[in-house]
């Protein structure tokens, strides 16, 4: 349902994607890994149309994504992201957070609206935290909100930009286990993630990114395993 072909992007004189070529299913979980700066940011903000690319494609569904694309907003209620900071308002309630994109964005009521947040934020763990601001929340249980917030879109697909890199060590569990239910219940979801262990147990597909193409592809299991391209190999011996 994700297809990216032949997908440049330069930011001046520095070419940072150089011809990538993708497809995700439905209900897939591919990992992104690879070295800081390769370009793995880039290609999910391309994917939802928060960056524009020069060459190439990127079709949701039949649906082009380009940035003077008439789908623009329907794609961004579609593919939804998580990013590495949780970017919640914080003079607003846990609730209040996750009710906002489906009021202003989805166009529903209220009520309705306050219905479903509530009813994401249980299935990410916060029943108990509803009236919490940021604030008093710990960096997972902000990022667990941060991803209803995601759910609450009922998007197609959920793109995660580092969604750990910023927790403390011990609050990457809880976060993480609720990433690895999401994909049990069959939501298509993109990860770029250092979580080796994550990409093992959950990705059905890793994808290893380095200078703006994707050099090596294939089950988790495999390319984490018995990496075939030398810069996997030498970019695994530097992680793991
Ligand atoms: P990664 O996520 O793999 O660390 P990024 O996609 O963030 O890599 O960045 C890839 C390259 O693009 C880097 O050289 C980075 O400096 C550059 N870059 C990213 N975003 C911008 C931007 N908004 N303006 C200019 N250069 C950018
Ligand atoms: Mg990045």
């Amino acid at each position: 349902m994700i297809t990216l072909q032949n997908v440049h992007k330069r930011f001046g004189q520095n070419h940072v994607l150089r011809g990538v070529d993708a497809r995700v299913d439905n209900g897939e979980v591919v990992c992104i890994i690879g070295p800081s700066g390769s370009g793995k940011s880039t290609i999910l903000r391309c994917i939802n149309g928060l960056e524009s690319y020069e060459e190439g494609s990127i079709h949701i569904d039949e649906k082009m994504v380009d940035r003077q694309s008439t789908h623009l907003r329907q794609i961004r209620q579609e593919v939804a992201m998580v990013f590495q900071r949780f970017n919640l308002f914080p003079h607003r309630t846990a609730l209040e957070n996750v009710m906002e994109g489906p009021i202003y964005v989805k166009g529903l009521p209220r009520t309705q609206a306050r219905d479903a947040a509530t009813h994401y934020l249980e299935k990410v763990g916060l029943a108990d935290k509803m009236s919490s601001f940021p604030q008093q929340l710990s960096g997972g249980q902000q990022q667990r909100v941060a991803i209803a917030r995601a759910l609450a879109m009922e998007p197609q697909a959920i793109l995660f930009d580092e969604p750990t890199s910023a927790l403390d060590p011990e609050l990457v569990g809880e976060v993480l286990a609720v990433m690895a239910d999401m994909a049990r219940a069959g939501m298509t979801m993109i990860v770029v993630t250092h979580e080796m262990a994550f990409a093992k147990e959950v990705a059905d597909r890793v994808l290893f990114f380095d200078q703006g193409v994707i050099v090596e592809e294939g089950k988790a299991t495999d390319i984490l395993n018995a990496p075939q391209h030398p810069r996997t190999q030498d970019f695994l011996r530097r992680v793991l």
